[in-house]
């Protein structure tokens, strides 16, 4: 993952979670996730568990 300093979007925050009792990343088998607003993204490798907000944006886009 890379940061975008050109990038004006404000980033919510990702929290860490308690993540033991969650399932390990399937990319590198760690348990430290971060929580977003609609997933979670793995600390370690930067998988991402779920949909971006801007994908639910744009899924709701189509559906209308
Ligand atoms: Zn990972």
């Amino acid at each position: 993952m890379t940061d975008d300093p050109s990038s004006s979007e404000p980033r919510p925050p990702l929290l860490a979670v308690d993540s033991t009792k969650l399932r390990p990343c399937p990319e590198c088998g760690e348990r430290q996730w971060l929580e977003g607003l609609t997933y979670r993204r793995c600390a370690h490798c930067g998988f991402r568990d779920g949909p971006s907000p801007q994908e639910i944006l744009g899924q709701r886009e189509e559906a209308l």
